[in-house]
């Protein structure tokens, strides 16, 4: 049987290249980059070269505005949180976010409420988008800070970030994007986006999993993380994830090189698949067709439920997702779903496919052959469905 995994929005496999330049240091290199002898100062050489690199290719103006953390969740909680500390004493406690924000986000706004903080969470509107004049609009006297994500992770919607950050400098207010789906698929250049913060995480670009960073751009204000040794400029301590950055860098480099390729490659994939699924009655693509992740499907199927389908796609050899990883498993739909209107049990019946580079036409054509066999197996035997045919013969 066929496998294809097609859920690279919720991790990647780590890429063969990457892990070439990770091995020198998980054997030979296992210095403390702290230590000053040779294999320490080896270490220390390979993490501040792999800063400046990713600085480069974010667009930083400076490497000692990148710190490395264990992922996208850790600084997506650090940039929020941190901020929001420092600027406590200044009187800010306001925040603006989006309804459809990771989880990372949401639940630290919460973490931040129970605090005090007050939070505006802006609609995503029907299309998954944010629209720039809503954040604007928000924007109060103690706003701290205003984060919102590059692209969603569940429907792909690319967020229209230089607009929302042109708008936070001239009013002041700093600005943290979770930039998490969107690396590695989206050209990010921190300082002509007017980014204050950025986050960002290996695995999800086929790097390894516990190693990502957080960008923050010089003279912003933010508690620092971890107290500890002098590492990541005395914010976040703890001896260094040396082979993970090495990672982190490598898996960036090698998804900036080719890009529009990858990304034209990837479109053709995702647009076939869904103008082939969309010919299922009582289908619909989730997000905006065109402000999408190259790699991204997210469609809903009337009358079953998400997760049949899934166990089903599993059977037939193919791992796909319903929405974020984090909450499968749940019976709550996709707070996703539900930011962009849809109804509780249209939500219930959703499906992402997630593609990337190891993905081929091949894989396509097997999904374009299953999913309408499944789809039309379980809405056989759901009460539901029968619900609605009954209601569409009643006219
Ligand atoms: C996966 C993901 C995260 C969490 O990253 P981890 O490295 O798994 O902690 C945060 N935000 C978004 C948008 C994600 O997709």
């Amino acid at each position: 049987m066929r496998y294809v995994y097609a859920d690279n929005s919720a991790t990647t496999a780590l890429s063969p290249k990457v892990l070439e330049k990770m091995m020198p240091y998980l054997t030979e290199v296992y210095g403390n980059p702290s230590s000053i002898y040779t294999i320490g100062a080896k270490a220390r050489a390979a993490v501040e070269t792999a800063r400046e690199n990713i600085a480069k290719n974010l667009g930083a103006a400076n490497p000692n505005e990148i710190y490395f953390t264990s992922g996208g969740s850790e600084s997506d909680n650090w940039a929020l949180k941190g901020v929001c500390h420092a600027l406590k004493a200044k009187g800010k406690k306001h925040i603006i976010t989006s309804k459809f924000e990771h989880h990372a986000i949401l639940h630290t706004c919460e973490a931040l409420e129970k605090e005090g903080f007050e939070v505006t969470y802006l609609d995503v509107y029907e299309n998954g988008i944010v629209h720039p004049e809503d954040v604007e609009n928000a924007i109060r006297e103690d706003t701290a800070i205003v984060s919102i994500m590059y692209a969603n992770n569940e429907i792909g919607t690319i967020q229209p970030i230089s607009e929302i950050g042109a708008i936070c400098r001239k009013h002041g207010v700093l600005f943290h994007t979770d930039a998490v789906q969107a690396a590695g698929y989206v050209k990010i250049d921190v300082q002509k986006e007017n980014i204050d913060l950025l986050s960002m995480t290996a695995h999800k670009l086929h790097g390894p999993k516990g190693c990502g960073l957080l960008y923050i751009r010089k003279g912003v204000r933010i508690e620092n993380l971890i107290c500890g040794g002098a590492q990541e400029r005395n914010k976040r301590a703890g001896t260094e994830n040396v082979a993970g950055i090495i990672g982190l860098d490598a898996a960036l480099q090698l998804a900036v090189d080719g890009m529009d390729e990858r990304n034209a490659k990837l479109e053709k994939m995702r647009d076939r698949l869904i103008d082939g699924l969309l010919k299922i009655e009582r289908s619909r693509i989730n997000g905006d067709r065109v402000h999408r992740l190259p790699g991204n499907v997210n469609m809903c199927f009337e009358g079953i439920e998400g997760e049949s389908l899934l166990l089903r796609l599993d059977l037939k050899g193919v791992s796909a997702s319903s929405g974020s990883a984090c909450t499968s498993g749940s019976l709550d739909p996709s707070h996703v779903l539900l930011a962009i209107g849809l109804p509780h049990e249209i939500a219930h019946g959703s499906m992402r496919l997630s593609f990337s580079d190891d993905n081929t036409e091949e894989d396509i054509d097997y999904i374009l052959e299953i999913v309408p066999e499944i789809v039309s197996y379980l809405r056989s035997m759901s009460p539901l469905w029968e619900k609605i045919k009954k209601q569409e013969a009643q006219g």
